[in-house]
């Protein structure tokens, strides 16, 4: 599927899941298609690590390059549906807090509403999180870490004047552009408002 490309300029992520050795992964069929990627992506580079890089080889870089969150299904899916319904808006958006910078996986800046599309095991979403039995104590301070960022972000967001929208991976796209859309409505609603 093809994200619809509206966003003017989207600078790549900066987002690299930087591991222990010996990082173990969950199994296969805990994950969905982008944890897998991702999680195959952090065995291969850890594998190879040995001169303490991240990418241990060109080839892990560049499949890491291309790994990025903007071509996952879920985000496409919900960027398609937003955009199916007239909805226009940018994609991997980039905020910068006083003391937070938030990447921001569909954003309607004018009337600031965020959206984050959050994968399920990265995520810990409330249906789908497990807990990996090896290497369990990395992966708890990992997923931890991850939920209280999330919360951190939602907080300094909301005082900074946005509307934050959390979707699930597992969330159908339908829905997802719904709730997006009461979101959008309510911001548009509550600005037209306060002009008058
Ligand atoms: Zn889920």
């Amino acid at each position: 599927m093809q994200c619809p490309a509206l966003s003017e300029s989207s600078a790549p992520r900066d987002k690299v899941l930087r591991t222990t050795d010996g990082v173990a992964a969950p199994p296969a069929s805990q994950l969905r298609s982008r944890d897998v990627t991702r999680t195959r992506a952090i065995l291969s580079a850890t594998k190879g690590a040995v001169d303490g890089s991240w990418a241990a080889s060109e080839g892990v870089r560049r499949s890491m390059q291309a790994n990025r969150r903007c071509d996952t299904g879920p985000e496409c899916a919900l960027r398609s549906e937003l955009h199916a319904r007239g909805r226009r808006f940018r994609k991997d958006y980039r905020i910068d807090l006083d003391n937070l910078r938030v990447q921001v996986d569909v954003a309607f800046p004018r009337i600031r509403v965020a959206v984050f599309v959050d994968g399920c095991f990265w995520h810990r979403c409330p249906i789908h999180a497990s807990d990996p039995k090896q290497n369990a104590e990395f992966w708890e301070r990992k997923l931890r870490k991850n939920v209280e960022r999330d919360r951190l972000v939602d907080t300094e967001l909301a005082a900074a004047g946005w509307t934050v929208v959390r979707c699930w991976e597992h969330e159908a796209a339908e829905e997802a552009a719904g709730r997006v859309e009461v979101a959008v409505d309510r911001a548009v609603a509550r600005e037209w408002l306060s002009c008058v």
